[in-house]
């Protein structure tokens, strides 16, 4: 890479139908960008030679005028259990993580969205971090382009990444433009073609959020909740006092509604902390909250950090917490903590970056509505 590298446009920031516009721009026909983004997102090259099927002429003048560049990765930490944490490098410097998850036949990445996170729930070590910006689209789906690299070499092979979660750092719903055309590129059968159900975007609330998304995008939704009142709510998660947990849940229903989205359900995530949100009684109180929306409740014991006020729950306490919901007929499952061995765990992603103290700001700007 050289200074002039700085200059020219990133094709991993375009999602098909952008592509095609840039394309229509240089006068070439639509079809050369559905081959660009097979050669980009299904070969996974990061040269033009490599694309065998486009004229000299036009590997060329791409050449010159563009990239394909993805973040630098610092480090590829495995677990024992198999859990692979990449720690990226991006322009500007900063940090960010993405997690690889396998279990059985199945491999999920947890994909970040943002240097750090602006909401600030008091649980989150991301939280902790502070926020510094949004990632852009080659940042966001660049995550995915060299996971697939480093776990599948072989683009023929059989798919090793079968799931997304947009579970890393920041919230999505905050970076929305650019998380809707990198999960776009997900979904794109002419990229990563990954099933509308294996594709999971978790939000702690954006209520306006929700209703844009399911005018652009159908994929599954996952809701932060981790309270059953407004009381608990507000403390652990403070966007609560801007959509409390009634708004939210009605547009979690809207949502389901609008999207089409037969027999499917939200998820609902429920961090358990200990003496906080985990009581017989909070249970009660969450089946009774939950009893007409479809859901399932996934429970995820707290994963530590240092410096936090919190503690995971007993083995004992998240046992009866999830029986009562079972019994109370809630779906509800455990999820497994993955990766402890190398800080890979929900809440443990932080990255490295500077605060840039516009959270304040960022709030603001959430107050008055606006997404970008
Ligand atoms: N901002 C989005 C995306 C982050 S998802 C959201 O809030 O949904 C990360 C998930 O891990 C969220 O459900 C989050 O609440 C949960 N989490 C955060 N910190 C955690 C911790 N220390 N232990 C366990 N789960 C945590």
């Amino acid at each position: 890479m050289n200074a002039s590298d700085n200059n020219k446009i990133n094709l991993l920031d375009f999602s098909l139908d952008k592509l095609t516009d840039f394309f229509q721009q240089r006068s070439e026909k639509p079809f050369r960008a559905k081959q660009v983004i097979k050669w980009l997102h299904q070969m996974n090259v990061d040269n033009f030679d490599a694309m065998s099927n486009l004229s000299k002429a036009l590997r060329e003048s791409l050449a010159a005028d563009c990239i394909i560049k993805a973040p630098e990765i610092i480090t590829d930490q495995a677990s024992q259990d198999g859990t692979h944490k990449w720690l990226l490098r991006l322009d500007d410097g900063n940090c960010i993580e993405t997690v690889f998850i396998p279990e059985g036949d199945r491999g999920t990445l947890c994909v970040s969205s943002q240097v750090g996170c602006a909401l600030d729930c008091t649980f989150c070590s991301t939280a902790r971090q502070g926020f510094s910006r949004n990632l852009t689209v080659a940042e966001i789906i660049g995550q995915l382009w060299i996971a697939k690299r480093t776990l599948q070499p072989d683009p023929k092979a059989s798919r090793v990444i079968t799931n997304v979660v947009m579970m890393g750092m920041g919230e999505p719903m905050l970076n929305f433009e650019n998380v809707i055309d990198a999960m776009q590129l997900m979904l794109d059968d002419n990229a990563y073609g990954l099933s509308k159900r294996r594709v999971t975007l978790s939000t702690s609330g954006v209520v306006p959020a929700i209703d844009k998304l399911a005018e652009r995008l159908n994929v599954a939704l996952a809701l932060s909740l981790h309270a059953p009142n407004d009381a608990l709510r507000d403390k652990l998660v403070p966007l609560n006092k801007k959509y409390p947990i009634k708004e939210v849940l009605a547009a979690c229903q809207r949502y389901l509604d609008n999207v089409d989205s037969v027999r499917e359900k939200i998820t609902i995530e429920y961090v358990l902390l200990a003496g906080v949100n985990d009581s017989d009684a909070h249970a009660h109180e969450l089946a009774d909250l939950l009893k007409n929306l479809p859901c399932k409740i996934n429970l995820i014991p707290f994963n530590p950090f240092p410096k936090t006020q919190y503690q995971t729950s007993s083995n004992n306490r998240i046992h009866r917490f999830k029986d009562i919901l079972v019994q109370r007929g809630c779906v509800t499952t455990r999820r497994k903590t993955r990766g402890e061995d190398i800080d890979a765990a929900c809440g443990q992603l932080a990255g490295k970056f500077k605060d840039r103290s516009r959270r304040k700001i960022h709030f603001a700007r959430i107050e008055q509505g606006e997404q970008q």
